[in-house]
């Protein structure tokens, strides 16, 4: 129960993970807000980087800092929707000088990092967590928004296999509040601007099929992005168009942060567990959604990534062999 987290806590420091998604903003904004409904006498502040014009559609998002003012420090910090502690970015400064940290997540490839921690690899969100924490009567509809959009984000809108029988029924309680669900969806997860979706169009144009069609590529080069006026916060959801092309297990989508880095984005369908191999080249994640830092050519990447998937399909080739002998 949050009572328990914040006991003793007058100022809390919230934070997420670098390039933050819907669950980060909208885990990250519901708990500030409950806070700041229920607990007048403490003051609580959120740090995150820019984050998809789109959200701010969330009332609180104007509050969030995107630096940290000279000389603060924290009784406590919450950070939320982050494996670990390179991921906290700008605000890992307010982890490492606050007197007590609690991490509230769902990675598996989460070791535990902060000194208490609530973390559930197999729920949908960092939201659905949230949620759990709250007393139901006390959450306003400005949190419950705001944790309706994280699970959104996270579960594909309700698609993917992390949506458990639980996110429904938290979704439909949130929905009782007011929330306004398919405003939420049209304008945060599926509105795109023309230049979204022509980035989109393009990396769908240059995509590769390999492994005899089971795995999908793409790539965006800063040259390519600054063609068309985009930045990475435009580049949401290219990696879940790929996947869903039929046939394919595994998508790969990756865009070029410098010369030969990419920031490789990972995503399958049913079997391969995609977090091992995000965090076999030290990245991380989910089973069906994860990522990682990658250095070398675009091939090279491939190459490199092709190796663990074509591991994990031969094991699951022997298992299925073992299974009709
Ligand atoms: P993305 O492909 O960036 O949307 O990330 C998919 C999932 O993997 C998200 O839950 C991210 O938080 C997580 N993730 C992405 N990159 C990394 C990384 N370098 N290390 C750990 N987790 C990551
Ligand atoms: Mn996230
Ligand atoms: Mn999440």
């Amino acid at each position: 129960m949050l009572n328990k987290i914040l006991k003793d806590a007058n100022t809390i420091a919230i934070g997420g993970h670098i390039r933050p998604d819907g669950d980060c903003v909208g885990s990250c904004i519901g708990l500030y807000q409950y806070i700041k409904d229920n607990y007048k006498d403490k003051k609580a502040d959120v740090y995150l980087e820019e984050f998809p014009e789109s959200f701010r559609c969330l009332k609180a998002a104007e509050e969030i800092h995107h630096e940290i003012p000279d000389g603060v420090n924290y009784d406590l910090f919450i950070c939320l929707d982050c494996g670990d502690k390179e991921r906290l970015g700008f605000s890992g400064h307010l982890f490492d000088t606050a007197r007590r940290t609690y991490c509230i997540d769902h990675h598996i490839s989460n070791a535990g990092f902060a000194q208490e921690d609530y973390i559930v690899p197999d729920a949908s969100s960092t939201s659905e967590l949230v949620y759990n924490l709250l007393e139901e009567e006390k959450v306003s509809l400005d949190t419950a928004t705001a944790l309706y959009l994280g699970i959104v984000h996270d579960t594909g809108v309700f698609q993917y296999s992390c949506a458990a029988p639980s996110t429904f029924r938290i979704a439909a309680k949130l929905l009782e509040k007011g929330v306004d669900g398919p405003k939420i969806i049209q304008d945060t997860f599926y509105e795109k601007t023309y230049a979204q979706n022509q980035i989109l169009g393009r990396a769908l144009l240059e995509s590769i099929l390999f492994m005899d069609k089971t795995c999908i590529a793409s790539y965006i080069t800063k040259k390519t992005m600054d063609f068309y006026g985009v930045g990475v916060k435009d580049l949401e959801g290219i990696v879940s168009q790929l996947r869903v092309t039929k046939g394919v297990e595994v998508a790969i989508f990756m865009y070029e942060t410098d010369t030969n880095i990419y920031k490789v984005s990972l995503r399958s369908k049913d079997q391969i567990d995609v977090s091992r191999i995000a965090k076999y080249f030290g990245g991380g994640g989910h089973k069906r959604a994860a990522g990682l830092t990658m250095a070398g050519t675009y091939y090279d990447v491939i190459n490199n990534l092709s190796e663990r998937i074509e591991v994990q399909m031969e094991s699951l080739a022997g298992r299925q062999e073992k299974r009709y002998i």
